[in-house]
């Protein structure tokens, strides 16, 4: 499944290759994913039925990320991409014959922004500017920061948590307080700051927090430093990328000397997830 370094990833190739760029159709082959992609979405990106006739109309201007959503702004309004389980998006051109799951192209010119996605988790949507900015989106609004937004820090984990007896990694996975952070990574990160992933969340200090916000913003950035190098040819994710490549501290080790202090790591399951920790190196 997509995680924020892939997503990231993702962001920054549809940076690179399609802003500037305009937009000239949308061909859409299969419409029912998580939710159906409107039937008009090619007039409602093109402007077609209000203000036909400007000459930069589907001009992709921005690409920004927001959790795990994409958000591509045109001059009408900004279109939401969500890779869900399976999703990819690549970049071809216009000629490369269509595979299975191929639901949907966004052509620009000569050039294809292409969607494939076999489990049909993922979302494309449009909000168009009359109902505000892209980021006011109802899926949008209730998201907790952006791990690399100044708002996020140790001091807000912490106010945050006052009083919750439910464990650090449960906060985490939920992204109520910080998006993100998903299994993987939350293994990692609790274990570089020396937390139990059991601790009750109300119970951690502020400094530990302060120290795991910085192991949340390394273990992230070390993640799409890895997924990078290896994604020159897509504009996408396929969805395993950034954490086969991370050097994992814990997960996926169960049983294997920890990399610090040689004790085995040991698995757990917290809400049907593995949870893999140091029991040495971490502590509750
Ligand atoms: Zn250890």
């Amino acid at each position: 499944m997509p995680e924020l370094p892939e997503v990231e990833i993702v962001c920054r190739g549809l940076n690179d290759a399609f802003v500037g760029h305009r937009l000239t159709k949308v061909i859409r082959r299969f419409a029912q994913l998580r939710w159906p992609i409107p039937d008009d979405l090619e007039q409602s990106i093109l402007g077609v039925s209000g203000s036909s006739g400007r000459g930069d109309a589907g001009i992709l201007r921005s690409v920004q990320r927001r959790s795990k959503y994409l958000l591509l702004g045109f001059d009408t309004g900004t279109l939401l991409i969500h890779l869900g389980m399976s999703g990819t998006l690549r970049r071809l051109t216009a000629a490369e014959p269509t595979r299975a799951h191929d639901h949907v192209d966004f052509v620009f010119g000569e050039q294809v922004l292409r969607f494939n996605d076999p489990r049909r988790f993922g979302a494309i949507l449009w909000y168009g500017d009359s109902e505000g900015p892209g980021g006011s989106h109802h899926l949008l609004r209730r998201l907790g920061v952006e791990p690399f937004s100044e708002a996020f820090s140790g001091r807000l984990m912490f106010e945050a948590t006052r009083g919750r007896s439910v464990s650090i990694k449960q906060v985490l996975l939920s992204g109520a307080v910080v998006v993100g952070v998903g299994n993987i990574y939350a293994s990692e990160s609790l274990f570089r700051a020396g937390i139990r992933p059991t601790s009750a969340a109300g119970r951690i200090s502020k400094p530990r927090y302060e120290r795991l916000a910085g192991s949340i913003r390394q273990t992230l950035t070390d993640a799409i430093a890895a997924g990078g190098s290896t994604l020159r040819d897509f504009v996408a994710s396929t969805g395993q990328s950034g954490y086969f490549q991370l050097q994992c501290f814990v997960y996926g080790r169960g049983g294997e000397p920890c990399r610090v202090c040689a004790t085995p790591i040991r698995v757990i399951r917290q809400q049907q997830r593995a949870t893999f920790f140091c029991p040495s190196c971490q502590k509750a």
